[in-house]
Formats: structure tokens, sequence, C-alpha cells
């Protein structure tokens, strides 16, 4: 009987974090080109477009890259190594971990990010890593200059009161400001997660450790404290039983 496998991270169904995230960055790009940009000073505007777009476009690409990497086990293994996948029903490498959302084998698989709506292994590993950087950079530029726009807005100086008249025909500025906030916020609680993965990812590469493994090791670390734990506890009872056993009775 066929079972559905997903090819690539475009591959429908999508997941509802997979459009979460289309949704928010669309409103992010909306929010900062028509709320951010038109307010600020020639001099920022330039280094704002040219900062934002290049990362946009770097987030663009990597994302494709990933999504679009083949993943998949190719059947190249060494017979000496080599193991059955109790799914697939073949043989595979002895690296490859079966992901079940996807139904397939993924060469030294590391995780299956939800947000892509792929796995992310040998094929993409690199290019994963590319695209929190990517995603670092997009969300400095947004945080930086929506907070170098309600800066100007408090300070009020001459050229932003200027600026601000010219444009509050169009839209209002108060409104824009809160926008500005919430979007400065928004982009750096991002860029704080993203600097986490980037450490920990970095920490697996020293370890030669992948996400997988690390939480096997971490989940087999705690059920060995648990086993240890119950092992202490029973032989304290025993040594309890067995004292009650030698006491005399008065
Ligand atoms: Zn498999
Ligand atoms: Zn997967």
């Amino acid at each position: 009987m066929y079972r559905y496998r997903r090819n690539n991270g475009f591959s429908r169904p999508y997941s509802y974090t997979q459009i979460s995230s289309w949704v928010f960055i669309i409103i992010q790009i909306i929010v900062f080109v028509v709320l951010t940009l038109p307010l600020l000073t020639l001099f920022h505007l330039i280094a704002a477009c040219i900062m934002f777009f290049f990362s946009l476009s770097l987030l663009i690409y990597f994302w494709i890259r990933v999504s679009l990497a083949r993943l998949i086990d190719d059947a190249s293994y060494n017979i000496d190594t080599a193991r059955l996948c109790n799914y697939c029903c073949a043989n595979v490498n002895s690296e490859s971990k079966h992901c079940k959302i996807c139904n397939k084998c993924v060469p030294k698989f590391d995780h299956h990010c939800g947000i892509l709506n792929t796995c992310i292994g040998m094929g993409n590993y690199k290019f994963f890593i590319c695209l929190l950087l990517s995603l670092l950079l997009y969300n400095c530029a947004i945080a930086g200059f929506s907070g170098r726009m309600i800066g100007d807005y408090f300070i009020s100086n001459e050229e932003f009161v200027h600026r601000s008249r010219r444009i509050g025909r169009f839209i209002n500025i108060h409104a824009s400001v809160v926008m500005n906030f919430l979007l400065c916020i928004s982009s750096g609680l991002i860029n704080v997660v993203i600097l986490f993965l980037l450490v920990f990812h970095l920490y697996l590469r020293i370890n030669h450790l992948t996400t997988y493994q690390y939480i096997q090791q971490s989940r087999n670390k705690r059920e060995d404290q648990i086993r240890t734990g119950e092992t202490i506890n029973s032989n304290v009872n025993k040594t309890e039983i067995d004292n009650i056993k030698v006491t005399p009775a008065c």
C-alpha cells in the first residue's frame, strides 16, 4: 500500500507553523517598508534599504535551498554497517534516521523543522546554519532601523517633524510608532532565539553531535539517573527491612 512521502519543504500538506512564519514575514516586510522606511533620514534610508533587501534576498535564497534539498537515503550503504529500517523495509546507512513526519530515511538526520516543514540533515545542514545567520541579519536590520525611527520620534528633531508632516497626510504617525515598537520588540525577541540556536549548534559541532543524538543522549542520561535512583532507594529500603528484622523486641 502506498504511504505518503514528503519530497521537500514545499510539498503539501503545509504545516501550520510554516504558513504562520510566511504570514509573519510578509507582515514584517509590509510594516517595515510602509511604516519605517519613509520616516527615516536619507542617510538611514539608504543604509536600511541596502541592509534590509540584502538580508531579505539571503533569507529567501537559503530558505529555498534548505526547503528544496533532496534528503533521502540513496541506498548506497556499506553492507557491513547498514541497518534495516522497519518503516522503509530496506537497508539504509547506519547514520540515517527515519523521519515519521516525512516518512523517509534521512542521511545524518539532525531534526525535523516544523517552520520549514522539512528535515534538516546531511543535504541541507550548512544551508540551515546560513539561513539562521541571514535571519539574524534580517531581524537586526528591522530591529535596528525601527528602533532608530522610534528614537527620532521621541527626540522630535526638525527633520523628523518635517518628514512626519509630509507623510502624516497618508499615514498616522502615532499608529506608525506603535507598529514600529511592536516590530522592534518582536524582531529583537526572534534574534534572541536565533542566537540561542546558533550557540546550541556550535556546541553540537564542537561535540560532533546532531540534535537528534543530543536529545537521545540526554534521554539516556535521565533514564540512567532514574534507574540509579531506584536502585539506591530499593537498597535503602532493603537495609531498613533488614534492620527491623535484626532489632530485638523489647
Ligand atoms: Zn526509513
Ligand atoms: Zn522530516
